[in-house]
């Protein structure tokens, strides 16, 4: 039997590179604390998101939950449920209350129409994510913001790279959040960064990072401990040098994939967002039961006994969380619902074989019914 195939496989440099990256910590035995690599990949994050400024986290969870209480928000936060666990948690950690908008059919990034008819005298900001590469309406989030003078904060987790018209995408709003997880398309093994855009902002998250200490002997805030460590961060400038080979790599595995699947009744693929250079992070396909013949957990077996590991991302929506006890009504994101019925996420990483991706066709068609 053929290896394993999971839905990601994490980019690694090789062994001699980290190594030469990591000599130095036995001459210096700083490891963390905001050491040398973590300076150095602060700043070549800097440039190559384009932007003012960055902070860098233990992951981006922490980036996202301590940016939050960076930003002293109130009362409502206008989200998506068609998130990973941590967008949502980040909002109610901070005991704020998340308000569930619908995503759009079209890149299952939130539904900017549907916005301001949530906006209630308590909202504070709006939380929306950036999915699988695909970037929400800025723009429209952007007007809607400034009208009801509203914070936003994206959580970028997915679309380290991405760029919207010659803007790259930690651009928008007053902050985002990726997540440089070991899964993702930029990974420090674990880790995430806050770009920002006001410098009183980015002092505060130095300080939250680090138990809310300012010096010595004056404790500002209560913080937590999120910052990234030496080796992470070396990890991560190893991996820097590898980013453009790599999207090339992951845009030959979606345009087979595209060219295998693309017309297959009843399948729907991630289509390509108009003026948007994506990083090509994840490869979802919807499909429809009645159309196809099949539903997706049942093409989701196929593949699991031929020992290949597609994903239900994202499936089961956050506001239907067994932690929450019913608290969200599902039907008031009824499109959230029915791509999360039919979402599939297929392979995809930078060194997967064509061959395999073939065979992945192969099998997903062989369903059809
Ligand atoms: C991965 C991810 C996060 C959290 O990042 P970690 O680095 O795993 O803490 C947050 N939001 C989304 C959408 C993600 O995919």
């Amino acid at each position: 039997m053929s290896d394993r195939i999971n839905v990601t496989r994490s980019s690694m440099p090789e062994l001699d590179e980290y190594v030469e990256e990591i000599r130095e910590l036995w001459q210096t035995h700083w490891l963390t604390n905001m050491g040398s690599k973590h300076v150095e990949l602060q700043e070549k994050l800097q440039e190559y998101l384009e932007v003012p400024s960055v902070e860098l986290f233990t992951n981006g969870h922490m980036a996202l939950e301590l940016t939050v209480q960076a930003m002293k928000l109130e009362g409502e936060v206008i989200t998506t449920p068609f998130t990973f666990a941590s967008t949502t948690h980040a909002i109610i950690r901070n005991g704020l209350e998340p308000v569930f908008c619908d995503i759009n059919e079209r890149d299952f990034t939130i539904d900017a129409s549907k916005i301001e008819g949530l906006i209630t005298d308590r909202t504070s900001a709006i939380l929306p994510v950036h999915v699988y590469g695909n970037i929400c309406d800025v723009e429209e989030i952007e007007r809607i913001a400034h009208k009801y003078h509203l914070k936003v904060l994206y959580d970028a987790a997915h679309a380290f790279g991405v760029r919207y018209k010659d803007r790259a995408v930690g651009q928008f709003g007053d902050a985002s959040c990726f997540s440089f997880h070991a899964t993702k398309v930029f990974n420090t093994i674990e880790g995430g960064a806050c770009c920002y855009r006001d410098p009183a902002l980015g002092r505060t998250l130095y300080q939250l990072k680090n138990f809310g200490i300012r010096d010595e002997e004056t404790v500002e805030g209560v913080g937590a401990n999120a910052k990234m460590n030496e080796f992470c961060a070396a990890m991560g400038l190893c991996n820097l040098k590898h980013l453009k080979e790599n999207r090339e790599r992951r845009e030959k595995v979606v345009s087979y994939y595209r060219e295998r699947l693309e017309g297959v009744k009843g399948l729907r693929l991630n289509s390509l967002q108009e003026g948007v250079y994506t990083n090509y992070a994840y490869f979802p396909i919807i499909i429809d039961e009645k159309k196809f013949g099949a539903d997706r957990n049942e093409v989701q077996e196929a593949l699991e006994r031929e020992n290949i590991g597609a994903r239900k991302y994202f499936y089961p929506l956050t506001n239907t969380f067994d932690c929450f006890h019913g608290k969200y009504n599902v039907e008031n994101t009824p499109m959230a619902k029915l791509i999360s019925q039919r979402v599939l996420t297929l392979p995809l990483y930078a060194d997967l074989d064509l061959r395999d991706v073939e065979r992945i066709c192969s099998i997903v068609i062989r369903c059809k019914r």
